[in-house]
């Protein structure tokens, strides 16, 4: 029987989203915090883009240094063989590729204007496959975008001919949120069965079905005898409506009627993490939580009228499905009412030494100290908001992984 596993695309497709993007530190952050909870993979960012280039080579030396181990970092690209050449010069240790192409009659006739028909995508699409593996990518994931308003029969012949150049995945895109769980079931069952491919689920959230979708999707595909890779976000943030948030995922899997522990996840996922990258990537986004959202909202654990808060007063399992606890919820958390020194782009040697004092890191020496105070003013820079506890130590514990993940030089 197939299993499910997440690739969260938070540093994608959350960071394309208007008015929302990340510095290089908070990527990789977040990198480091869904390794911590066991998300099998993270599609980290663009290879071909100039500015993401430093970031993504010193997330790659942090896989090869064991610290962003066992995660797996898949860069996003278009499926055209210029892409593919241009993502290996800028990044040459990729070894996890998404390419993407529009597969819909919507997409192809609307974005190329009548200059390509589905042979071409075919043909992009396979060629751009065959770049991938000469230039040595270990797996290939092919993203059909629109899936859902592409013709079934299409979709069929795209699948097939993606696994036999060798593609790993297909990822089934419901790029504008317009399947619903039934229909996205039976097409993404269809596909498994008849192709013999795993697919991955891609499902955005307009008509507020994402999450929904994306289990939906991975039983149709596990029902058809293959493995089922659900993309997530964190707190859902991604384009328009947002995709399937990444939380609300793993307690649908986990906790919904008839569905825990029939389907398994592939690599243990450790929801005791649930909290902490919630707040971290509210924090980072400069975007609330809802007072609602599933297992992290601030009213998620919350009761007020008279007959819930007896209820649960007596026996919490009767208005909570499960314990907080096993969000990594529940544990106090220091707020500071009064003076507070904090990070920023001029801060000088005294104040950072206090806040490094009361986080408990020591320096070998002045000079150590002064060097990561510089690294934490360039990262204040980028941030435009004080650094967080978890991004100072890793600004002391990584100088020269900071120090790349620091440098933008668009004049070079
Ligand atoms: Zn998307």
């Amino acid at each position: 029987m197939g299993k499910i596993y997440i690739i969260d695309v938070t540093n994608r497709d959350g960071v394309q989203t208007a008015r929302l993007g990340l510095s290089k530190l908070a990527k990789t952050m977040i990198n480091m915090y869904l390794n911590e909870m066991g998300v099998y993979q993270s599609e980290f960012g663009f290879p071909t883009t100039k500015h993401e280039s430093n970031y993504l080579k010193a997330n790659l030396e942090l896989q090869e240094m064991g610290v962003l181990q066992p995660i797996r970092l898949n860069g996003w690209i278009r499926a055209t063989v210029e892409d593919v050449d241009r993502a290996f010069a800028l990044v040459p240790g990729l070894k996890d590729l998404s390419l993407s192409i529009s597969t819909s009659s919507q997409m192809i006739n609307g974005k190329f204007q009548g200059s390509k028909c589905e042979d071409d995508i075919l043909n992009m699409a396979t060629e751009a496959i065959e770049a991938a593996k000469a230039h040595g990518a270990e797996t290939i994931g092919v993203n059909a975008e629109d899936a859902s308003r592409t013709d079934a029969d299409f979709l069929l012949k795209f699948t097939t001919e993606a696994k036999e150049h060798g593609a790993q995945r297909v990822r089934y895109c419901d790029t504008l949120g317009y399947d619903n769980p039934f229909t996205i079931y039976d097409s993404c069952k269809r596909l498994a069965q008849e192709v013999g491919i795993d697919i991955e689920l891609h499902c955005h959230g307009d008509l507020g079905m994402a999450v929904a979708n994306s289990i939906a999707g991975a039983m149709g595909v596990i029902d058809g005898g293959q493995n089922a890779f659900i993309n997530t976000t964190i707190n859902g943030i991604g384009e328009r409506a947002g995709n399937a948030d990444l939380v609300a995922v793993v307690l649908g899997l986990k906790k919904s009627k008839g569905l825990a522990g029939k389907y398994k996840f592939g690599v243990p996922i450790r929801l005791s993490k649930a909290w902490k990258i919630s707040k971290y990537a509210s924090y980072t986004f400069n975007v609330p939580i809802p007072i609602n959202q599933p297992g992290v909202g601030a009213n998620a654990f919350a009761h007020s009228s008279g007959i819930h808060a007896d209820g649960v007063l007596k026996d919490p399992e009767n208005y909570e499905l499960y314990d907080f606890k096993e969000l990594g919820r529940g544990e106090p958390e220091l707020v500071e009412t009064g003076r507070e020194i904090c990070s920023g782009e001029y801060s000088g040697i005294s104040g950072f030494g206090h806040i490094m004092g009361k986080m408990a890191i020591e320096f070998d020496s002045r000079e150590v100290a002064e060097e990561v105070l510089e690294l934490a003013r360039y990262a204040n820079v980028l941030a435009q908001q004080p650094l967080v506890a978890d991004e100072l130590y890793f600004v002391a514990k990584y100088p020269d992984i900071t120090r790349k993940l620091l440098t933008l030089t668009p004049l070079a």
